[in-house]
């Protein structure tokens, strides 16, 4: 905004005419307005000129504007004029209601005789301080009727106007009272506002409203500051930051305004590429306060108005861009910072002599920012509205968020589920096969050491069972030998004693006897060594290969184990059909029958008991496959046990009557040969379980005999 100023300054300098003035009078007439015109200016390069000097200095010009615009140099300027007291009150006073001059100073000289009657402005401790600043108004003792000679020393490092005014006693405290009210105002409506934002801010919690709410206390503070009142005026007798307070709180305002601006409008969203470079800015800014305040107040200064008036255009422009791309808080900004410009175009074209110096036009800039301050709170009052309504629609976006999710999480809960059933009956496959392997193991176990115990039997009877069978044949051919002889003895006619004893021995039916001894032992012998043979075939402890059997052969040594449990409780019948041979483990075969024999045993007495039970076995060659049917006529079985009937330790038998495994162990056998089991039963009807068993094994990875 500085910058405008000096760029209005600067046209209306060059257009405004030459203009010769003269001095002012003072007289019952007279208006309270800027008598700029009436001064001639002297630029004191060295900054070091006595007042005396100076005021015989010959390098004075003449002022082309009501109020002098003075440019932040090094030098000093004097500014020089003659006044006349034409009234009757020997009471005149010079006012020069601009807060921002550095050093001031006023002589009043009568003839060569000069008094100084001021020295004060923003860089003077207020303890070094003559005349009275911050009313802005200094006694001139100009007798009536008088002239006397004014002589200014003003220096700064930063623009100043100079709205000098002399008037007689009353005039200038009206001034002030209505200054003063417009600035209690200005100020209480700004605490207002940044009070009700800040209220709404900690209710919202929208960082919009605290930045405004800061935005508006520094640009209160700086506009407080270009009017006189510092807060380092207040806090203490800083003179040194008092002197920059009012750059050092625009600077504050703008970083303020920006961060502000850029949360309302929403600059990420409508105005993306320009936002991008505020950051930068600040950097900027930040530089500028560190010269500003440390290395070089003027060329801070003069950097300092570069920035308020390019951040001035890059607010505009953002705000520009964000309202086009239909930002509607980006409407109310632009108003606002519209109306605040405008304020500091009437301050500046007031400056410029271009306006008329009034209350309003000299307090352009706080008015501006009042009504800018209160545009910008309509603005976040409606932001309300919007933040509402983004509210609800984030809301309804919750609520079908958190739908979505109950969604999937349904969907995730039937995978889930089906993966859990999967898995579980993954799990119940290996748990039963688990049971399988365990229930082979015991099985396999139990049938070792049973073969191991018939092989041994079997073993240590089959010598002395060879030796009777092949003793009986020699010892009947003796005893035929000897009854020949005893025949021969008695046709050669014996003694009566002999005939006696032969008559009481009765030998005719001994030898008979002695024949039908030998002829059971013999019988005897022959089943023992055949029982031995089936204990042998059964056991077949050597065969743990794969080998061509004779099924019958197996069936008929698994009988002859069971043999009198089957036979002296139940008839059994057996049809065994002419059967190739075939390639399987024998011993598990067997196995396999005698479990289904037991079965088939229990059941058929358990319905029967002592007579009645049958159980019937057949065996045929079918094309390349033998089949072998165990059927009885015992309890049969429900439809539930029927099925369940080969899974591991299923049994519906009392404990030590059945372990559950032998059907298990069958089942996995058959199948282990790639034959088949089925079953077919009736309650109180009988059971037939039939097997089919490939006459060769399609198993390379087998160890064949
Ligand atoms: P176990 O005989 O030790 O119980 P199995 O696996 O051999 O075990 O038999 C399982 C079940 O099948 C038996 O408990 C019985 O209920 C039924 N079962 C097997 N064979 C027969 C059959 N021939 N008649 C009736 N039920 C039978």
């Amino acid at each position: 905004m500085r910058v405008i100023q000096l760029l209005v300054l600067a046209t209306i300098s060059v257009l405004s005419p030459a203009y010769a003035g003269t001095h002012p009078v003072l007289n019952d007439n007279a208006e309270t307005s800027p008598i700029g015109r009436l001064f001639e200016i002297l630029v004191d390069d060295s900054a070091n000129l006595r007042p005396s000097e100076a005021m015989v200095s010959t390098g004075y010009q003449k002022a082309l504007l009501d109020v002098p615009n003075l440019l932040p140099t090094q030098s000093a300027y004097w500014l020089r004029c003659s006044i006349t007291n034409e009234t009757q009150d020997p009471s005149t006073y010079i006012s020069i209601p601009y807060a921002d001059i550095d050093e001031l100073d006023i002589y009043l000289a009568d003839g060569d005789d000069i008094t100084q009657i001021a020295h004060s402005g923003r860089s003077i401790p207020k303890s070094e301080r003559l005349g009275n600043p911050v009313a802005f108004e200094y006694k001139l003792p100009i007798p009536a009727g008088g002239s006397m000679r004014v002589l200014m020393r003003i220096r700064g490092f930063k623009t100043m106007h100079i709205p000098a005014m002399v008037a007689g006693e009353g005039v200038f405290p009206q001034a002030r009272a209505e200054r003063n009210l417009l600035l209690g105002l200005f100020a209480g409506m700004m605490l207002v506002l940044a009070m009700y934002n800040l209220f709404i801010y900690f209710s919202i919690r929208d960082r919009a409203y605290l930045l405004y709410v800061l935005y508006i206390i520094a640009i209160s503070l700086a506009q407080l500051s270009y009017l006189g009142i510092g807060p380092f005026d207040i806090i203490g007798d800083n003179a040194y930051l008092n002197a920059r307070s009012s750059l050092l709180f625009s600077l504050l305002a703008i970083v303020l305004g920006m961060e502000f601006q850029r949360r309302f409008i929403n600059t990420k969203r409508y105005a993306r590429g320009i936002q991008r470079w505020y950051p930068a800015v600040y950097a900027l800014i930040f530089a500028n306060m560190v010269i500003y305040l440390g290395i070089d107040p003027w060329l801070g200064f003069n950097i300092g108005n570069a920035i308020c008036g390019l951040t001035a255009l890059i607010v505009l422009a953002t705000a520009i861009i964000s309202f086009k791309n239909g930002s509607r808080q980006a409407g109310f900004f632009l108003l606002a910072w519209s109306v605040f410009l405008t304020g500091v175009v009437i301050f500046v074209l007031k400056d410029a002599g271009v306006l008329h110096y009034t209350l309003i036009t000299a307090h352009a800039m706080p008015i501006g920012s009042a009504i800018e301050g209160v545009l910008l709170s309509f603005g976040l009052a409606d932001r309300i509205n919007i933040l509402r309504q983004e509210k609800e629609r984030s809301q309804v976006d919750a609520l079908t968020a958190a739908t979505e999710n109950a969604r999937i999480i349904r969907d995730q809960n039937v995978i889930l589920e089906t993966k859990v059933t999967e898995r579980t009956q993954e799990l119940q496959r290996s748990l039963n096969d688990l049971k399988e392997a365990q229930s082979q193991l015991v099985e396999a176990e139990k049938m070792s050491s049973l073969g191991q115990l018939t092989a041994g039997i079997a073993h240590e009877i089959n010598n002395p069972i060879n030796f009777i069978r092949s003793n009986i044949a020699p010892l009947k051919r003796d005893l035929l030998d000897m009854l020949k002889l005893l025949k021969a003895y008695r046709a050669q006619g014996a003694s009566a004693e002999v005939a006696a004893l032969e008559q009481r021995i009765g030998v005719e039916d001994t030898v008979r006897e002695i024949q039908d001894i030998l002829h059971s032992m013999e019988d005897g012998a022959n089943r023992t060594a055949e029982i031995v043979r089936g204990l042998r075939t059964f056991s077949r402890l050597d065969e743990n290969d794969l080998k061509p059997s004779d099924l019958n052969d197996g069936l008929k040594s698994t009988l002859s184990i069971l043999g009198p449990q089957l036979r002296d409780r139940v008839k059994l019948s057996l049809e065994l059909g002419d059967l190739a041979l075939v390639e399987c483990f024998p011993g598990q075969i067997n196995q396999v029958m005698m479990n289904l024999l037991n079965n088939a045993r229990q059941a058929a007495i358990k319905r029967h008991g002592e007579t009645g039970g049958h159980i019937k076995v057949v065996t045929r060659q079918e094309e390349d496959q033998v089949v072998i049917m165990i059927s009885d006529n015992g309890i049969g079985m429900t439809e539930e046990v029927r099925a369940r009937i080969f899974e591991p330790f299923f049994t519906t038998k009392d404990v030590g009557e059945g372990t559950g495994l032998g059907l298990s162990i069958a089942h996995s056998i058959i199948e282990r040969h790639q034959g088949h089991i089925d079953v077919q039963s009736l309650p109180n009807q009988g059971t037939e379980f039939r097997i089919t068993l490939p006459n060769t094994q399609h198993m390379p990875q087998q160890k064949r005999a």
